[in-house]
């Protein structure tokens, strides 16, 4: 008989709970948080080093704990959150599994020091690598400070998964801001190497968002009140002119703790759906109550994803309250009398109208012929943004001048010889050529001359640069700030010249020249959400190619256009330019040759 299985010992098991729960310093401070706002803490301070690698600590000034809890609290499934099997499903505090503690001594040099107020000292219990090595009274005032110094020191795996300080602390200001927007009665601080990243002082849930999304951003919240039987949806919503490129500022929180969870996510995107861009994300803040059976949050060890009782009450609940926000459109703020001056129309049937139009402009950010000038009401109205109406439609932007500032007098080529038919649906250019009828994608084809500008202009240096008039400030998350900083070199070759300006917002003051009259902020959000994903300059170096062709399809119209004979030789001239063999920043064609054989074909001529 041969005996292969034993039990672990707890130092080890605790560790490799450690592996689920202790992803990165921004989870110990994720649960430290929840601790401290479970023990009723109203003053809670976060200090990290080296982005959180040398030390993290957290002082709270909650409840605190006795020696003998304290002692217990690094016991593996020791906690004062529930007592019998039938509290698992009435989970009401934020914690609840007993493991973080343990788990996050068992991977550091840990420390715990924590005195109720009742008593007159504290106790101090020093953890290595999950084993205690010291227990000891001391002097402090009441409540709880945690410190852990060289996180993973011991598990040197994770230590070479970890990002850069930068990077971290993005995570753990992100983190800490998340959870703030939780409990606007508690106050934060956030220190990085003795920099305050943030000071949140006790407030109300609007100006808690002003401080976290941004002050300028939280001029374009409205709030959500839904209320049904037993789900109950509060918070703030953007206007749909308040755009992200990801979800990092869609807040959610079910009873209080924030999750990232599939149903909510959806329910809010779907009520958006239409109102913006695909691939564009609102900023939002909900709060979805409803009693605590009808929600398990026993799903992940990081509590971060939860299960709903009755799934799709809960989507449709958030998705109602959304949806009366967004239908009243409350950022047209219309001034009555002229609402009253429409004659015949009613005032409900002209809001929807002017909500409809305004909506849709805004939808299309990229096609400027659909831009009517929101002050004038009557203009708006009048503005229907579907293609059969396209030609009433006021255009506020001069027609669109491809490519012509380069012109020099090389000899054009194939395409400047091609006699020009007209276009086709405002999207497609029609030429003859001999025999052939030549069609080409018009939006393709300046993108494709577009982005063979800029690599040349990168290969030659650096791409042309246009100072702002006036420097635009961009709200971003604090791990978009950290990309922001971190590439800021890369980004001055490609054109942009960004400046942390505190906090979460980054200052603008010079984009690539292709795109200055094209909203470059827009494109900037999306540019730093994509290199938040990535660490290195190398990095940068390899996704070049991408982000280039990101401008070059910024830098040129979308969608349908119609252009004067004089902007369609340009085009033609530029393309002749242009080396059409390397492959397209799309990868699609950029022009299609018809035969006349063909056309008999399809005509049976033959
Ligand atoms: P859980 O939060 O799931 O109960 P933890 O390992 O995070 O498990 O914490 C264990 C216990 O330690 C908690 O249940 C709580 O009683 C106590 N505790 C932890 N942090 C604090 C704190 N900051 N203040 C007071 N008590 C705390
Ligand atoms: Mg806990």
């Amino acid at each position: 008989m041969s005996q292969r299985i034993t039990i672990l010992p707890e130092t080890l098991t605790n560790k490799i709970a450690a592996g689920e729960v202790v992803e990165r310093p921004a989870s110990v401070i994720k649960e430290l948080i929840e601790n401290s706002l479970d023990a009723g803490a109203t003053d809670i301070s976060v200090e990290i080093n080296a982005g959180g690698r040398r030390k993290i600590c957290v002082t709270d000034n909650g409840h605190g704990m006795s020696r003998e809890d304290a002692l217990l609290s690094l016991e593996r499934h020791a906690t004062s959150k529930i007592k019998v099997d039938s509290d698992l499903a009435r989970i009401l505090t934020l914690g609840f599994r007993g493991e973080a503690l343990p788990s996050i001594a068992s991977v550091s040099r840990f420390s715990l020091a924590t005195r109720e107020a009742a008593f007159p000292e504290g106790t101090e219990i020093i953890v290595e690598g999950g084993r205690v090595r010291d227990v000891r009274a001391c002097g402090m005032a009441p409540g709880t400070v945690i410190s852990v110094e060289q996180i993973f020191f011991n598990l040197p795996a994770r230590l070479k998964f970890m990002k850069s300080a930068e990077t971290e602390v993005g995570h753990i200001a992100d983190t800490v801001a998340r959870m703030s927007v939780s409990r606007p009665d508690v106050a934060f601080t956030c220190t990085s190497d003795g920099r305050e990243l943030l000071r949140l002082q006790r407030s109300d849930l609007q100006r808690r968002l002003g401080q976290v999304v941004g002050r300028e951003s939280c001029q374009h919240l409205y709030p959500v009140n839904g209320r049904d039987d037993c789900v109950t949806v509060t918070g703030f919503i953007s206007s749909p002119e308040l755009v992200r490129s990801g979800t990092q500022a869609i807040y959610t929180y079910i009873n209080g703790r924030f999750v990232r969870d599939k149903v909510v996510q959806h329910a809010v995107m779907q009520s958006y759906r239409g109102v913006i861009d695909r691939g564009r994300y609102p900023v939002v803040a909900l709060f979805i109550e409803l009693p605590p059976e009808d929600v398990d949050v026993n799903v992940h060890p990081t509590k971060h994803e939860v299960r709903f009782r009755r799934q799709s009450v809960v989507h449709d609940a958030i998705q109602a309250a959304v949806e009366e926000v967004l239908r009243s459109s409350p950022w047209l703020a219309v001034p009555t009398a002229t609402v009253h001056t429409s004659g015949g129309t009613t005032g409900q049937v002209y809001r929807e109208r002017i909500a409809a139009a305004a909506q849709a402009s805004l939808v299309l950010p990229s096609r400027p012929l659909y831009r009517s000038h929101p002050a004038d009401p009557t203009a708006l109205a009048s503005a229907t943004p579907f293609e059969p109406q396209e030609r009433n439609i006021t255009v506020s932007e001069p027609a669109p001048s491809f490519l012509s500032e380069h012109r020099d007098s090389e000899p054009g080529g194939y395409f400047s010889s091609l006699s020009i038919i007209g276009q086709f649906h405002s999207e497609y250019i029609l030429c003859q050529s001999g025999s052939e009828l030549v069609v080409i994608d018009q939006h393709a084809a300046s993108e494709r001359v577009a982005y063979q500008r800029l690599s040349q202009q990168c290969q030659a240096g650096g791409i042309e640069s246009q100072r702002l008039l006036f420097p635009e400030t961009v709200e971003l998350s604090f791990s978009e700030v950290a990309a922001a900083t971190r590439f800021i070199p890369d980004l001055a070759g490609i054109g942009f010249e960004l400046e942390p300006f505190g906090g979460t917002t980054i200052m603008v003051s010079a984009v690539p020249r292709m795109i200055a009259q094209k909203e470059p902020i827009l494109l900037i959000r999306d540019i730093l959400a994509d290199l938040e994903r990535f660490g290195t300059s190398a990095a940068f170096n390899d996704a070049l190619e991408s982000l280039l062709s990101r401008i070059a399809c910024h830098s040129v119209i979308r969608g349908a256009h119609q252009l004067e004979k004089r902007q369609i030789e340009e085009l033609l001239y530029d393309m002749d330019h242009t080396d059409f063999a390397a492959s397209c920043p799309h990868g699609r064609p950029v022009s299609h040759v018809v035969t006349l054989a063909e056309l008999q074909k399809i005509f049976k001529r033959t």
